[in-house]
């Protein structure tokens, strides 16, 4: 039996592509149900290919600390003296440089697109009606500034073979026809895609659940139990569950627990908010990021979500209401004919992205046992990059040929 602890969309995922291969699979969730867990759902829902860099990029820093006296910023580190957080910052200033893109770039795009064609299989095999659609994305910018910026990646992003076009305001205006925007222009990546993340883990669930595959909510696990270099139970409020193979992919939550197994991953919760207008009276058609804003409007069915920020501030999931105003801010100096009263009443979701310093996932075996396996890291790629993630730590665990450089994705890398 392998036992997978974290019921979000990598554990989900995972849970998938080790069942389709025959295997004996658990899934432990300590939420109630699948709609209440961690941060797969509220989410913008982008499939991105043309996500070729890092968080950890360069000029990120300098960025972040113009921001940091911003409540409406939308990335914020939260100042504290934490032993991890200090150690984890330390990490991600390493990796913020030009360096770490050419090391990662390549790995992440590679990985972004077979999760999409990925996403494209599962849908069809299953039958899964989740708003996928693949429109491509639209980055679109108000500066002189980011508009250099963006049409340097989108020549970086062509090198890799990712297809774009730069777009002046009127060709945006061709392709969006519902709303007025005030931009300079954009560029339009085609390689993209979108779905409605919720719809999807959902279906997801219940194809699991009638394939035979348990899913155990409201079970949370506290620890292991273990002989040699192997471990042999999960430990939870309610009881133990023998396991031949353990799977960490409990999102944020991963870090306390593999630490219980000397196990240390750098990793922090990068929060962020979203807010789903149902059936706005004007539309988008192609998922868009307000570039200088670091804000995601996603089209999703008849809804229309908006998310953003991206606060290293602990476990902590309240809402910040500066923050959140400061989403529908930038929206409204984006699209000129966006109503505030839309987003009124609508509640906000929150969620905790498992953030690396160095952008990357880890995805793989632990060196120091012979049966545990990481799968976490994610940050703002989870839902993108989830099928591929469940297949390559699907094919680590079963001893298959990797296509994708395991090392950049170890666990034990730093
Ligand atoms: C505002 C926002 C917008 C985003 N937009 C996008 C986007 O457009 N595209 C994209 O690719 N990504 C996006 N992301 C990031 C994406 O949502 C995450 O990377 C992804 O959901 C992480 O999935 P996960 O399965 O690792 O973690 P989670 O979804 O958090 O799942 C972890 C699960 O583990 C469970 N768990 C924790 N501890 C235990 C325990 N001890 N025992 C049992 N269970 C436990 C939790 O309850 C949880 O359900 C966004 C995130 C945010 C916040």
């Amino acid at each position: 039996m392998i036992t997978i602890i974290g019921g979000g969309a990598i554990g989900l995922c995972t849970a998938y592509f080790l069942h389709k291969e025959g295997q004996e699979v658990q899934v432990i969730e300590s939420s109630r149900s699948n709609e209440a867990s961690g941060c797969s759902h509220g989410n913008a829902g982008m499939i991105v290919p043309s996500h070729f860099t890092p968080l950890a990029a360069p000029g990120v820093i300098s960025q972040g600390l113009k921001w940091l006296f911003n409540s409406k910023s939308p990335f914020y580190i939260k100042p504290r003296l934490n032993k991890d957080l200090l150690h984890w910052m330390w990490l991600f200033a390493r990796s913020a440089n030009q360096k770490n893109i050419l090391r990662v770039g390549d790995q992440l795009f590679r990985l972004n697109h077979a999760s999409r064609n990925l996403y494209e299989d599962i849908i069809k095999e299953e039958d899964l009606k989740v708003a996928y659609q693949r429109q491509g994305l639209m980055m679109l910018y108000q500066t002189e500034h980011v508009e250099a910026e963006e049409q340097h990646l989108a020549i970086e992003a062509s090198i890799l073979g990712i297809k774009s076009d730069i777009l002046s305001p009127q060709e945006v205006a061709k392709l969006e026809t519902d709303f007025e925007f005030n931009i300079r222009g954009g560029v339009h990546y085609h390689s993209d895609a979108h779905l409605d993340p919720g719809s999807f883990m959902v279906q997801l669930k219940d194809y699991l659940l009638k394939a035979g595959v348990d899913i155990h909510y409201d079970v949370q696990c506290h620890g292991f139990k273990s002989t040699g270099n192997k471990l042999t139970h999960v430990n939870t409020n309610k009881g133990l569950f023998e396991s031949q193979k353990v799977v960490v992919a409990a999102g944020v939550w991963s870090r306390t627990l593999s630490e219980n197994l000397g196990v240390h991953i750098p990793l922090q919760g990068g929060k962020g908010y979203s807010l789903t207008i149902k059936k706005p009276p004007l539309q988008l058609k192609i998922p868009s990021i307000l570039c200088e804003r670091k804000i995601a409007i996603t089209p999703m069915g008849e809804n229309l979500r908006l998310a953003g920020t991206m606060e290293i501030a602990g476990m902590d999931r309240t809402i910040n209401e500066h923050r959140l105003q400061g989403i529908k801010d930038g929206v409204n100096q984006y699209l000129k004919n966006f109503e505030m009263d839309w987003v009124e009443n609508v509640t906000p979701w929150t969620g905790l992205r498992p953030v690396s310093p160095d952008g990357m996932p880890y995805i793989g075996k632990c060196k120091d046992w012979d049966n545990l396996f990481i799968n976490t890291g994610h940050a703002m790629m989870g839902v993108s990059l989830a099928p591929i993630s469940g297949e390559v730590l699907k094919d680590i665990i079963l001893k298959k040929p990797v296509k994708f450089n395991t090392e950049i994705l170890s666990p034990d890398r730093f």
